[in-house]
């Protein structure tokens, strides 16, 4: 006899995943891409299809590596990262444009985004040596080319200065690489920007892969971030040139650092978005106690809450990509305040969201379990919190013109707050005054851009705590209807 399975909501596909995110496209129009609109709904429409069963395959099936120096993926993830590629993820060009089709992606996967945000953010170091971006920067544009970097060692990663791994000179400007990178992503890239000490210090070397000297020694067992190979790597002699000056390794990569960092605040916001979105559509299918979940009160709740996390993410994120558009000082603090702030929120959203889900958001076939293993990643790595947290005291302290840009930008009431943090400002309250700067700017930006309900909420809360703490009065109704995806 068939059963008739009743009250299951249908699996969130077939739909567009920009068209349904309002956010999204009104910070694309507002930041200064109006113009790449179409084509960013028409990379939506795909992404709702076959790609999400690619994002599926690609985790189930994670990267092999065959001996020392060849690693098979999935044909879904080969198929993931030529969308990216296809896409121009990978070069320069509009950040803005950019962030919202590499927001669009990372819902779908986020493994592919690590090969496509090093490749993108490797032009600005690159760039500092003409000969070395006259090679490579045609081949990176022309998706021909994949590069990495290879900074983190076993005996410190934060702090890159105890790097041992050592760089021989080899000629004029040349050298080979002895040591060992206890993290190395996408280790099949065509080259890495890799750091070791030469005899005028720590210092980054541009490493082509092919038969030279690189050896992968294991790739990483990870909790999220599976479809992607993360692996520690051996230079038995690498040879690479070196860019920018020697002893100034760490000023030469930072530039690559920096726009890695601006995708970890994409990718966690792509990462909230994506939970909302299935969260929504749990609760708008899904009956219990005679009623829609999302018409019951305190689910209403915590979604509106939710939601209003949500847009606080992007609306920051596609701000956040218009300063490296413009190149102005407010990117400076702005970038370690919402890495720090956005990255850190993502495993708290994307956690709720799974509980939104009862049961089922326990279990791999609704695809949050793979959202939760993400979302702590992006903290993680191109510095961690607390490095964020001393990135922002040094840069207010070293740098007075980039914290009067991030002050400017706020709202005289949000100014005020922030104004008094940087006063008692010291290491030990650095994650309080980031805190304060990240919810600062999110509300001025609220306030500025968003629906007013949403500013609203956002402003409403006595704490950040749990979601679903909103108090009565707000409509919460139109703030799940604008964040419906369908
Ligand atoms: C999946 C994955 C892929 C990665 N891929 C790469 C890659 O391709 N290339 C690469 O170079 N690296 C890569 N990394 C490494 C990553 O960048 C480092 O793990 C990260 O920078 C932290 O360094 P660590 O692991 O040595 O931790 P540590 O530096 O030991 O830090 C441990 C903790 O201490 C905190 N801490 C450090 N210093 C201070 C301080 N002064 N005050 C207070 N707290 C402090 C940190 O914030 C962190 O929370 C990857 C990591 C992961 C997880």
């Amino acid at each position: 006899m068939a059963v008739q399975v009743a009250n299951q909501p249908p699996p969130l596909r077939d739909y567009n995943v920009v068209a349904a995110n309002a956010p999204l496209l009104e910070a694309l129009r507002r930041e200064g891409a109006a113009w790449a609109e179409d084509d960013l709904l028409a990379f939506g429409a795909e992404l709702g299809g076959e790609p999400l069963e690619w994002g599926r395959l690609a985790n189930q099936h994670p990267p092999v590596l065959h001996g020392h120096d060849r690693v098979e993926f999935h044909p879904a993830w080969h198929s993931l990262l030529a969308l990216g590629i296809r896409e121009g993820l990978q070069r320069p060009g509009s950040h803005v444009a950019r962030a919202a089709k590499f927001m669009a992606l990372a819902q779908v996967e986020a493994g592919v985004g690590c090969p496509l945000s090093m490749t993108h953010a490797a032009v600005p170091t690159l760039r500092l040596e003409p000969a070395l971006a006259a090679e490579w920067e045609p081949r990176v544009t022309a998706g021909e080319a994949l590069i990495g970097m290879a900074m983190t060692e076993k005996q410190g990663g934060s702090d890159v200065r105890a790097n041992e791994t050592e760089a021989r000179p080899a000629g004029d400007r040349e050298a080979t690489l002895h040591g060992h990178k206890w993290f190395c992503s996408a280790p099949m890239s065509d080259a890495f920007l890799i750091l070791a000490q030469a005899p005028g210090g720590l210092s980054c070397y541009l490493v082509p892969r092919a038969d030279n000297g690189i050896v992968i020694e294991r790739l990483k067992d990870k909790l999220g971030n599976r479809s992607n190979a993360s692996s520690e790597i051996r230079l038995d002699g690498a040879w690479g040139r070196l860019v920018g000056d020697e002893g100034r390794g760490i000023a030469t990569i930072i530039e690559m650092v920096v726009h890695t960092r601006l995708d970890c605040v994409l990718g966690s916001a792509a990462l909230m978005r994506e939970a909302v979105a299935q969260a929504i559509h749990h609760c708008t299918h899904r009956v219990a106690f005679g009623k829609l979940l999302a018409e019951q009160p305190l689910m209403l709740n915590v979604l509106a809450d939710l939601c209003v996390e949500s847009e606080a993410a992007t609306i920051g994120a596609l701000r956040l990509a218009r300063a490296f558009d413009e190149g102005d000082e407010f990117r400076r603090v702005a970038t370690a305040v919402l890495k720090y702030w956005v990255c850190k929120r993502a495993p708290g959203v994307v956690g709720e969201a799974l509980e939104c889900l009862g049961g089922n958001g326990f279990v791999e076939d609704s695809g949050l379990p793979r959202l939760y293993r993400e979302s702590p990643l992006n903290a993680i790595w191109e510095g961690s919190s607390n490095v964020q947290c001393l990135d922002v005291l040094r840069a207010v302290r070293r740098e007075p013109a980039s914290a009067a840009a991030f002050l400017a930008e706020l709202d005289e009431r949000d100014r005020a707050p922030v104004e008094r943090a940087l006063a008692e400002a010291d290491e030990h309250g650095a994650r309080r005054l980031v805190e304060t700067m990240g919810v600062a700017l999110q509300a001025t930006l609220l306030d500025r851009h968003s629906d007013p309900a949403i500013a609203a909420s956002f402003r409403s809360r006595e704490r950040f705590g749990a979601f679903g703490t909103l108090p009565a009065g707000l409509p919460l109704a139109a703030i799940v209807e604008r964040n419906r995806p369908s």
